[in-house]
């Protein structure tokens, strides 16, 4: 059982008019096996509280913590996030020129597992989770992003999940510019990884349509840099009738 708790989260950016506070105090606790989202309107801060959980060095934390397990993650090196068992689909969302799929992968898990992965098995399972993601095997041979679709890219993203094991994992709009084949496959990889490793999920998004195919535990409707309200799956639902309007003129 892992644990990540982010406690009174308060993160300030700087823009050219001045330092502005983003997030408000966040409070959240998702356990291993837990699926949370995170639903809310654009600009409410989402994907700030994606990049400060990844140590993005823009955003700046005033007041509060994140804990993987009683260590602290605000101390630790974006290196040593992934180490620690944080997964952040955003985290390597640039083109990295002349590094194939296949090396990137390989020297991901090596550095991850502190040793590199026995050949066999590990050819075996790269194939295998790009089988189920309907990956051509020529994809190992292209450079990380380099002219990756939208589809691409995010099918990259959850092949990295799969193999590299996470503890946790924060998805951000991963559903986002898939079309409805593809958001079944991508779901359907983040499902698989649940299930064969014991993790816990934070899916960041601001439609519904991907908790069809991904049921969480857990959903949290973010406003204005904090947690509005808090539920299950139903409250889901509930914000696909609704939408965020109630929250906003609030
Ligand atoms: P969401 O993901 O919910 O759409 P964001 O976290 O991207 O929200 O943005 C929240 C607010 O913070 C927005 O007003 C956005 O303009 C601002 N913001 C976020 N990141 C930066 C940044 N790097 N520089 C300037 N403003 C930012
Ligand atoms: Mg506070
Ligand atoms: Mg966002």
């Amino acid at each position: 059982m892992a644990k990540l708790e982010i406690k009174n989260l308060h993160v300030t950016v700087d823009t050219e008019q001045g330092t502005k506070e983003i997030l408000k105090g966040v409070d959240l606790v998702i356990n291993s096996g837990e699926s949370h989202a995170i639903m809310g309107p654009n600009g409410s801060g989402k994907s700030t509280l994606a990049y400060t959980i990844a140590g993005h060095p823009k955003y700046t934390v005033t007041q509060g913590e994140i804990l993987l397990d009683g260590e602290d993650v605000l101390e630790m090196s974006v290196d040593e996030r992934a180490r620690a068992g944080l997964f952040l689909a955003m985290q390597y969302p640039v083109e990295i020129p002349g590094v194939s799929v296949s090396n990137f992968l390989r020297t991901a898990k090596t550095a991850i597992d502190g040793e590199a992965p026995a050949l066999r098995t590990w050819i075996k399972d790269v194939k295998g989770a790009m089988d189920n993601l309907k990956m051509d095997s020529t994809f190992t041979e292209r450079n990380v992003n380099e002219g990756f679709s939208g589809g691409e890219k995010k099918r990259h993203e959850i092949l990295q999940m799969e193999l590299l094991k996470p503890k946790f994992a924060v998805l951000d709009e991963t559903d986002s510019g898939l079309d409805v084949d593809a958001l079944k496959i991508v779901s359907e990889g983040v499902n698989r990884a649940k299930e064969s490793n014991e993790f816990g999920l934070l899916l960041i998004t601001h439609y519904t349509r991907i908790l069809k195919y991904i049921k969480p535990d857990f959903v949290h409707v973010f406003v204005a840099g904090k947690i509005a309200e808090q539920g299950g799956a139903e409250l889901a639902d509930r914000l696909e009738a609704e939408g965020y309007d109630r929250y906003v003129l609030a």
